[in-house]
């Protein structure tokens, strides 16, 4: 039996999500070790750790993704647990089994939690054993494509070819009719291969007007799983989201708490502990299981402002086996709230990442105004790693009233250095679509496939603009902004 006293959590990740789990840690009265690659030094996650281990190169097969060099690392620092954040190692069972051989708490899930909900395949054969709706396809072991061609066409057109190791929205493919089938099938097999080391793919029903809605689950260390309600994530580009919000505008109470009642029942089939998503797809009223995330999720804090928790802190509590929330808190939702992923890329370029040294930055703080950041002025955002520099999250008492405060944070938000993507959230958050909430999971391919494509200065712009006498036609409008961008007057005007 592991000892479950934690003193020192070592963080096997970076940005702000790194940032939050030392917050969380300090606020528990725990010290920090901050595992960080060489590329990693300017950053604030590395200014706030209690201290900090370099644990190997900027690329992340050498650093974040190398199992033996975390445990070293871990090892080193003192640490008695680990949080692995989100994406790199968090869902890797091979990981978290490494952690507990080497005397380390792993912050997360059971590996054996991990293997039966995080792998697809072995998820939705559970789901399958529990009677849940999944969406129908193809997943058994045959991967001859002739086969599997047939396959699609006994599903029906259009079909979803994905990697069943894959993850992050890669590899992913839409198959329409039959006559792309084998291309599309070899091309998707040899891009499994690659980004995942195995070529296995798999089948699904593409739902072409479906909406994302996902429950957060928690198992506490009493072998209790509850979920705290659903976010909806159906603002994507490429199967990565870009808004989320809690609660759904899109379901009503009785689909709520069926939805509920099958994301609890397949983390209690799996004795979940800590923090999981389950995640769905809901087209015409009918929802479907898609895949569960054995970890916390970018998108966590709306669920934390609706619900009133924190839901990193229940993740270290549970480890130490203590109970996760305030047993009188009512797990009532409240509100509206809704999170903006803050990318360092250019709106007007078809979202092209965009790196370099930051200068001033300035976030509106207010009520209902939570900031999540990995960066700040002078730190440097290189091209080595995800271009998602920050996160800004609001909360207000409904959904309208999210949305005006999101428009007005984003619009004082200020960030120089690097291009974002605000102007592109900015039009997103101000389309029909997204107002009355109809909008699906094809929202921006259908809207805004290549970004933003007019070149009009925002108001903002414009005024600067004109104070610099700059004169902008469409070919320089990258140059005029960062020329624009480095005038102190700017700054001033900031
Ligand atoms: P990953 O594990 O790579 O994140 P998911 O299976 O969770 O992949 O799917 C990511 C997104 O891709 C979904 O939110 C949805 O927008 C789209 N998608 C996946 N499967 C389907 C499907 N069968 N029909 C329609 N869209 C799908």
């Amino acid at each position: 039996m592991l000892n479950s006293e934690i003193k020192t959590v070592a963080i096997a990740n970076r940005g702000e999500v790194a940032t939050r789990i030392i917050r969380a840690c300090q606020e528990l009265g725990l010290k920090t070790v901050l595992l960080h690659s060489s590329a990693d030094i300017a950053t604030r996650a590395y200014r706030l750790a209690d201290k900090k281990i370099c644990i190997g190169g900027s690329s992340s097969a050498d650093s974040y993704l190398n199992i033996e060099a975390n445990i070293q690392g871990a090892k080193a620092g003192g640490a008695d647990a680990l949080h692995p954040g989100f994406g790199f190692l968090s869902e890797n069972s091979n990981f978290a089994q490494r952690c507990l051989d080497a005397g380390i708490i792993f912050i997360g899930p059971t590996p054996q939690a991990m293997n039966l909900l995080g792998d697809k395949m072995n998820c939705k054969v559970l789901a399958k054993k529990l009677g849940l709706p999944l969406i129908p396809g193809f997943e058994e072991d045959q991967q001859d494509v002739s086969f599997l061609i047939k396959k699609c066409e006994e599903i029906g057109f259009p079909v979803i070819v994905k990697a069943a190791a894959g993850g992050g929205g890669r590899g992913m493919k839409v198959i329409r009719s039959s006559s792309e089938a084998k291309e599309l099938i070899e091309s998707a097999q040899r891009e499994a291969q690659s980004a995942f080391g195995s070529s296995k793919v798999f089948l699904e029903k593409y739902l072409d007007r479906a909406k994302h809605i996902e429950f957060q689950i928690f198992g506490d260390c009493t072998g209790k799983v509850v979920h705290l309600f659903e976010r909806e994530c159906s603002v994507q580009r490429r199967h990565q989201k870009i808004i989320e919000e809690a609660l759904s505008p899109s379901i009503n109470s009785e689909t709520r708490r069926k939805m509920g009642e099958c994301a609890v029942s397949l983390a209690q089939a799996a004795k979940y502990t800590g923090a999981g998503t389950v995640e769905f797809l809901i087209q015409d009223n009918n929802f479907y299981l898609l895949e569960v995330n054995t970890r916390l999720q970018v998108e966590h804090p709306v669920t934390e402002l609706v619900v009133g928790v924190d839901l990193v802190k229940a993740q270290i509590l549970t480890a130490m086996n203590k109970p996760a929330f305030d047993e009188n808190l009512p797990m009532t939702p409240r509100g509206h709230s809704i999170e903006c992923r803050i990318y360092a890329e250019n709106s007007y370029l078809g979202g092209v990442p965009s790196t370099g040294l930051l200068g001033q930055v300035f976030w509106p703080e207010g009520p209902g105004r939570r900031f999540e950041y990995g960066f700040e002025k002078d730190d440097e955002v290189t091209s080595f790693y995800d271009s998602m520099i920050a996160k800004v999250i609001v909360w207000d008492e409904n959904r309208i009233r999210a949305i005006q405060k999101m428009k007005r944070v984003l619009a004082d938000s200020v960030i120089f250095g690097v291009h974002t993507n605000i102007p592109y959230l900015q039009e997103i958050l101000s389309h029909p679509d997204f107002i009355d909430g109809t909008f699906t999971t094809r929202f921006i391919d259908k809207f805004f496939p290549n970004g933003l494509e007019k070149n009009n200065p925002s108001e903002k712009e414009a005024f600067i603009l004109e104070k610099l006498k700059v004169t902008v036609t469409k070919n320089d409008q990258t140059e005029a902004t960062s020329k624009m961008q480095a005038s102190p007057w700017f700054h001033n005007w900031s």
